[in-house]
């Protein structure tokens, strides 16, 4: 499963679904202007960018944006998981200790320190990679992995979501909402 699932399984578990399910995902703005501000930002001295990471043990895979590299004597690597906007939320956490879990079972080492980059702000913030971080990935990864097609997950209750959401299209929540009144 890739990390970006845990993610979207934050964001609306409906869409985790039509993904999995339906490979209805489709490019929008929002998924459009993220790519490009990842590809001009990503060239700096000192960085490992764009690292592939594997973990059969977490059932997890996934490109770490950025590593960064902070000293040459061993656990000085700290991954750098880049968003467009303002500010993140608990799911671009989940998503970044994750990464941190991938790679401290690639490097045999402990990874306690990620950073969540803002385009928006310009600036990087420390995220401390917690136990609560830790179940949540394995929660999180064990729910998408029960999914079955024949249990579709609810609509989300915050429709401001739908309105940024790539499969809004397919899962038709302000049709079905409209429909539903009459
Ligand atoms: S359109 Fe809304 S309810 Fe449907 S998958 Fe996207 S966020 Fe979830």
């Amino acid at each position: 499963m890739n990390i970006s699932d845990l993610n979207q399984y934050l964001y609306c578990p409906r869409r985790v679904y039509y993904i999995k399910y339906f490979d209805t995902i489709e490019t929008n703005y929002y998924l459009v202007d993220g790519k490009l501000k990842h590809n001009n930002k990503s060239r700096k001295g000192g960085w490992i960018k764009e690292l592939y990471v594997k973990s059969d043990q977490l059932g997890l895979h996934g490109k770490i944006d950025l590593l960064e590299i902070k000293n040459m004597l061993g656990s000085g690597y700290v991954p750098i998981e880049r968003k467009r906007g303002f500010s993140y939320h608990a799911n671009d956490e989940i998503q970044l200790a994750a990464y941190c879990m991938l790679l401290e079972d690639y490097l045999q080492e402990p990874i306690n320190l990620g950073y969540i980059y803002l385009f928006g702000t310009n600036q990087r913030y420390a995220i401390t990679i917690t136990n609560w971080h830790r179940e949540k990935v394995k929660e999180i990864t064990k729910a998408i992995c029960k999914m079955t097609i024949d249990s579709i997950p609810d609509f989300t209750d915050n429709p401001n979501k739908c309105k940024k959401c790539s499969v809004v299209q397919y899962c038709m929540p302000f049709e079905t909402k409209m429909l539903e009144k009459k």
